[in-house]
């Protein structure tokens, strides 16, 4: 297929249907060659079904709680044939769409696998038939990433399973060992959790969500869970896997080097993602690598002057809205423009309970950079609208600098954390002081007053809450 198209994409995720369909919008004719279905890991086996099971587990647990709402529902129980379809479902309608989005822009959807075999060149092998080529004077690598297997004995044994199979759950587990307390492990503890597992977190690192938000924020999901009843292992270094008379056993050492063992009926390895850069044909065609993955400028250029590369695969935060700006800068710098990416606003969300999201500097990260910093917080536990929710657990928290209130980081905890980060995402990407916070009227009685009182904090004006 030669002097069809002027864009071929490789890989049809989050960053590259964005940038197809970006590409199309600016006047190009782009190809884009996936081997699944579109929308990638974020929509199939990620971001959304596990956020279909965080809304059915949440509303789950808060059925149970109806009396407290003057509510009488007498059973609530989940079913787990329908869960299964609820899930599919929203991932089927939102793959739907983005096929609907592509053709609609003019986008050609070629199914098969690719790999670069010239720098201009796509080598296409369908499900079945004859592999084509697919010629293009621009190509944007986006192949995203793939489940990381740590070195740890025992990964193969029935019952050990990644995030993909974690979403099938055709039976509940009694006992669930999560080995990795990043944000997937996170997510998953807190839905088998809600549907009746007994759930053991073991992190490496000295915090859960290491590097995905502040360390306060951290320590305080910590004792929220462990409160709940989920055992929370930090430091833990596993070492094997291993068959238990019928269940399995995960051993490790503890944070203080002591030999431990858990016993599990599942065992969930989530210990995050490596960019999916290997039998792509990259370093035969010269494209240069950083390790794992692919190496970009600021542009997403590649070291070929006619490639770029956007999304998990170039490394970086992990995440799909992520992926997606660098398929919009990729897209307009393919077509001629010069756009750097501006990585300073991506939030990290974790759908956890409560939730938490993050963007900016953490406190220490900030201090680490020299910054004279002043913190100012807020719990939502005096916020009437988390009060009507009933959900008070949390605050919300900001990292500013001392002398000028510019707002260098925002971490959240609390109900609807991933949706309000919003507001500090722009307040930093803007560079707003804690000030432009507090004198923004936020609509009474909302969530995002949390935002407005910990801003307040910053002059030590506070209204709707005392320490003292
Ligand atoms: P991908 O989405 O991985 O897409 C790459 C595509 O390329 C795939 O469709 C693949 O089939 C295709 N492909 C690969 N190689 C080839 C080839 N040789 N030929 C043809 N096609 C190929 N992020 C968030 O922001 N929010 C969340 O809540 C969130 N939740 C997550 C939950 C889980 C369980 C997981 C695993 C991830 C989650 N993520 C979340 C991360 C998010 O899914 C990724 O960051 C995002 O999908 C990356 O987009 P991408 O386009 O770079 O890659």
């Amino acid at each position: 297929m030669t002097g069809q198209f002027d864009l071929a994409v490789l890989g049809g995720g989050p960053g590259g249907y964005v940038a197809a369909l970006r590409a199309a919008q600016l006047g190009a004719r782009p190809v884009l060659i996936e081997r699944e279905r579109v929308g990638g890991t974020c929509l199939n086996i990620g971001c959304i079904p596990t956020k279909a099971l965080t809304t059915s587990t949440e509303l789950l647990l808060k059925a149970r709680r109806a009396l407290e709402f003057g509510l009488a529902i007498p059973t609530a129980a989940p079913d787990l044939f329908a869960l299964m379809e609820y899930k599919q479902g929203s991932v089927d309608a939102l793959v739907g769409g983005v096929e609907h989005l592509l053709k609609r822009a003019g986008v050609t959807l070629l199914r098969g696998t690719g790999h670069l075999s010239a720098p201009d060149t796509i080598r296409v092998q369908p499900d079945t038939g004859d592999a084509i080529s697919v010629s293009a004077s621009r190509v944007i690598l986006a192949p995203g990433s793939i489940t990381a297997r740590p070195p740890i004995p025992g990964l193969d044994l029935p019952g050990v399973i990644t995030s993909t199979e974690a979403l099938d759950i055709p039976d509940v587990p009694a006992r669930l060992i999560v080995v990795g307390g990043g944000v997937i492990g996170l997510e998953f503890a807190c839905i088998y959790e809600a549907l009746g597992s007994q759930v053991t977190i073991l992190e490496m690192m000295p915090t859960l969500l290491p590097g995905a938000t502040d360390e306060v924020v951290a320590q305080r999901l910590a004792i929220l869970l462990r409160r709940r009843g989920m055992s929370v292992v930090t430091g833990a270094h596993v070492e094997e896997i291993v068959s238990a008379g019928g269940s399995l056993a995960a051993t490790y050492s503890d944070g203080k080097g002591v030999p431990s063992r858990v016993e599990g009926d599942r065992v969930l390895v989530a210990t995050g993602r490596w960019p999916n850069t290997e039998g792509l044909g990259l370093a035969e065609v010269g494209v240069e690598m950083n390790g794992r993955a692919i190496d970009v400028d600021e542009h997403l250029a590649t070291s070929l002057p006619n490639v770029w590369a956007v999304g998990d695969a170039v490394g970086g935060p992990m995440l799909a809205h992520k992926a997606m700006v660098d398929g919009r800068v990729a897209a307009e710098n393919a077509g001629g423009g010069t756009r750097a990416v501006d990585y300073r606003s991506v939030p990290n969300v974790i759908f956890t309970r409560p939730e938490v999201a993050s963007v900016g500097l953490t406190e220490a990260q900030a201090r680490q950079q020299g910054a004279d910093v002043k913190v100012a917080q807020f719990p939502f536990s005096a916020n009437p609208r988390a009060r009507i929710l009933g959900e008070t657990d949390g605050l919300a928290k900001l990292v500013c600098e001392a002398g000028t209130g510019v707002v260098l980081g925002v971490h959240l905890m609390g109900p609807h954390a991933t949706d309000l980060i919003a507001e500090g995402a722009l307040a930093v990407q803007l560079g707003a002081t804690a000030d432009d916070l507090a004198w923004t009227t936020h609509a009474h009685p909302t969530l995002p007053e949390a935002m407005l009182e910990a801003a307040l904090g910053f002059r030590d004006a506070t209204l709707h809450f005392s320490s003292r």
